[in-house]
């Protein structure tokens, strides 16, 4: 039986009542209190999305796994040894502290950087290893560079985990789609000599970084573009994946194009949002693709718009993961019984 992708949107969502493998989900407190509560950045918005998916009809779609931290050596795949050694040991400038923003820092926040870096790892080992969907629920640090941190970002999670994958985990071809409101710009440049990974940006011009690096797609939108001019650029991206026929996807699925964003500017709905994630996922599904979802940037005020956008998001990820996961299940019975 040929499954049409689109088709798993008509299930309903409430009903958990079919055979849902849960999709696993990085996710610590520190997230949230490694955050100084003084910082102009949203804290606390790690923990309210945990507590509305725990306490929603979907929690069942959702398994919670805690982080370890990442070693020195993860970071090393991708990082300067002296960037590393210097945050590690709180030496960073007062410049460079600046620039990654995130003040004042907490006596947790080492940890903090370290176990979203090891989240990203583990969900990055687990669809390597079984396929499907995960996630962490906190990451997409795509303006960290190799030698400096900028814009939330210390380390970047997404380059580590694209270069630990192409060189030992069995990956011949990553793809990163970074559809978050900035531009994915330390990831591209500290992915552009690596063979065997594709970076892809859609992004506001308008945003930071002011400067732009260069992926080897770009598509640069305007101000207020709103849900159509958003999902075309989505729908082309969908095209350049299908010709690069990658193995393994990172998405960079952050929220801040929400027309209710403090910082985003492009103007896009919840529902647009929804039918970004949905055109993604449906991708996924028809290609039984491993991915990666990082949560990425949000920042509406109040916040609850951005916490119902990754609500979506998280919700959506585990309903795909669960077709994957089944069609692999029976793809490996048909196998077991001689079949194709
Ligand atoms: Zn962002």
């Amino acid at each position: 039986m040929t499954r049409n992708a689109s088709d798993i949107w008509r299930e309903d969502v409430g009903d958990c009542s079919y055979s849902q493998v849960p999709m696993p989900i990085w996710y610590h407190d520190i997230y949230t209190t490694g955050i100084h509560r003084d910082s102009r950045f949203p804290r606390e918005r790690y923990r309210i999305l945990k507590d509305r998916i725990q306490n929603s009809q979907n929690s069942g779609l959702i398994e919670f796994m805690s982080p370890e931290c990442a070693s020195k050596e993860d970071l090393l795949t991708s990082h300067d040894p002296d960037f590393i050694r210097r945050f590690l040991d709180g030496e960073l400038g007062e410049k460079e502290v600046n620039r990654i923003g995130l003040k004042p820092w907490t006596d947790s926040f080492v940890e903090r950087t370290l176990r979203i870096m090891g989240g990203s790892l583990s969900a990055l080992k687990r669809v390597c290893e079984f396929g499907g969907i995960s996630g962490n629920m906190a990451g997409g640090t795509h303006h960290s560079h190799a030698g400096f941190g900028a814009g939330y970002c210390v380390f970047n999670d997404i380059a580590v985990c694209a270069v630990k994958a192409t060189e030992s985990l069995g990956i011949a071809r990553v793809a990163i789609l970074d559809l978050d409101v900035h531009q994915g710009d330390g990831t591209a440049t500290m992915l552009k000599d690596i063979e065997g990974a594709l970076t892809i940006s859609v992004h506001c011009k308008d945003n930071f970084p002011f400067r732009k690096a260069i992926s080897d797609h770009d598509f640069p939108l305007n101000s207020g573009v709103g849900d159509v001019g958003y999902l075309e650029k989505v729908s082309e991206c969908l095209e350049i994946l299908e010709d690069y026929d990658p193995d393994l996807l990172l998405f960079q699925a952050g929220v801040d194009s929400l027309e209710k964003d403090g910082l985003g500017k492009m103007n896009v709905t919840r529902g647009g949002m929804r039918a970004r994630n949905r055109m993604v996922f449906s991708y996924l599904v028809e290609k039984s693709l491993p991915c990666v979802i990082f949560m990425g940037g949000g920042y509406a005020k109040p916040i609850s718009h951005t916490i119902d956008a990754f609500y979506d998001l998280f919700i959506d990820g585990a309903v795909a993961n669960g077709y994957i996961q089944r069609g692999n299940k029976s793809k490996s019975r048909k196998q077991a019984n001689g079949g194709v």
